[in-house]
């Protein structure tokens, strides 16, 4: 039975206990999915994931407003990363492509979110571009005044459900003023004439990946996501939201290792006697733990402290991420040592996981770029 007992932590409350359970329980139920065909496999989970509810939290419920509660968030994609990396991918998107309109969205771009939350529509999030990836100011994707409207010219890359997507936030330079001060954000329909994938990306954990091509592509002025020259905000305050459930899903990941690898050692026998009473073993194990129970505290530490009402959590935001995502990178490596021969057999768990946790790493900011992060805060408060 896996280790639940940081559900019983002060951060949560019993709403937090019941989810983790009964997501539990469905995600036995419902999980994986068939993975052959990615872009089937992420609408089919969108539409279940929605279908039973699980996707609500997500983003704002316009009938009944309030802030987003990450503990939640952080609590789904934990469960779901233990379950099924791709099910955790299409959750979290649905989030995160959308977090700008719940913080920021005029009242007709929320009514997206109806949809969204119940998986009848998917959306994504187009901030990175080839010549812009950590350096976000230097987006180069220009939205040019046209009439009432705009009309957005360039490309975005790496962008998760790209071509799958019903609806994009995307981010362009609208203004002369420098870096990121220029970046304003626009809603952009999936169907917009103009926008057409220029390339399917492939990647060690697949999953719905484009590089996407702006030709010319009209928008009215209700597309434009709060005012000219807020894109960046908008993007960090996306970010300052759901980076720590990149840590969450890392956890996630992380748990899982650990547990088949507590399986593991109890049924293997080396030299006669279960691989479990072998010291050197006990001490893998208890720096997985360990590494869980760490990454565990900073997640749901921020988690909980957003919760609570801070502005921002851009440095326990950026703790939990950089923790969660190397750690559990750190114990999947050890579960893939602790099952030999099988760790690295295509197909097998902890083989998944190994592929899984790394792109963790890059995206949302990379883990170097949190460490910059950090070191600001700390120096900053200093
Ligand atoms: C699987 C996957 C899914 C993604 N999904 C999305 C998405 O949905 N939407 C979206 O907009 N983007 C997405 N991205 C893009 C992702 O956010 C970028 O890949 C990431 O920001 C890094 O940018 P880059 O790839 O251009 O690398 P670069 O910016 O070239 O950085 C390369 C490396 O340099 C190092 N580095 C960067 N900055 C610093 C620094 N200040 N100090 C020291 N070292 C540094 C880091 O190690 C970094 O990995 C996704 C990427 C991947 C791999």
């Amino acid at each position: 039975m896996p280790d639940r007992s940081f559900l019983n932590w002060p951060f949560f409350e019993d709403r937090h206990r019941e989810l983790a359970e009964h997501l539990d329980t469905w995600c036995a139920k419902n999980l994986p999915v068939d993975h052959h065909d990615v872009d089937a496999a992420c609408r089919e989970l969108v539409a279940k994931l929605g279908k039973d509810g699980w996707l609500k939290p997500t983003a704002l419920d316009t009938d009944n407003p309030g802030p987003l509660d990450v503990r939640t968030l952080c609590i789904t994609r934990e469960t779901l990363a233990r379950h099924d990396g791709l099910a955790d991918f299409a959750f979290a998107m649905q989030g995160l492509g959308t977090g700008a309109l719940s913080l920021f969205g005029a009242p007709d771009q929320q009514q997206w979110l109806s949809k969204t939350r119940a998986g009848k529509a998917i959306s994504a999030f187009a901030l990175s571009e080839p010549r812009s990836g950590s350096d976000v100011a230097n987006t180069e994707m220009t939205a040019t005044r046209d009439g009432d409207g705009y009309v957005l010219t360039g490309e975005k890359t790496w962008i998760s459900n790209g071509g799958i997507a019903d609806l994009y936030v995307v981010f362009a330079r609208t203004g002369d003023a420098p870096g990121a001060k220029g970046l304003s954000a626009f809603l952009v329909p999936g169907d917009a004439k103009g926008l057409g994938i220029a390339e399917r990306l492939e990647v060690i954990a697949p999953h719905p990946l484009a590089r996407l091509s702006f030709d010319q592509v009209r928008l009215p002025a209700s597309a434009l996501i709060g005012k000219p020259g807020d894109g960046f905000r908008i993007a960090m305050s996306v970010l300052d939201v759901f980076r720590s459930t990149v840590g969450a899903a890392a956890l996630g990941f992380a748990r899982r290792a650990l547990d088949e690898s507590i399986k593991r050692v109890a049924e293997r026998k080396l030299f006669g006697a279960p691989m479990a009473e072998l010291q050197m073993v006990q001490g893998h194990i208890a720096d997985m733990a360990l590494d869980v129970d760490a990454a565990a505290l900073l997640v749901y530490r921020a988690a909980w402290t957003k919760d609570m009402g801070a502005a921002r959590v851009t440095r326990e935001a950026a703790m939990a991420k950089l923790f969660a995502t190397d750690k559990a990178q750190e114990v999947i490596d050890k579960a893939v040592q602790l099952h030999g021969g099988d760790g690295v057999r295509k197909g097998h768990i902890v083989e998944s996981l190994y592929r899984e946790i790394r792109a963790l790493r890059i995206y949302e900011g990379a883990s170097d770029v949190q460490k910059v992060v950090i070191a600001r805060q700390v120096m900053g408060a200093a």
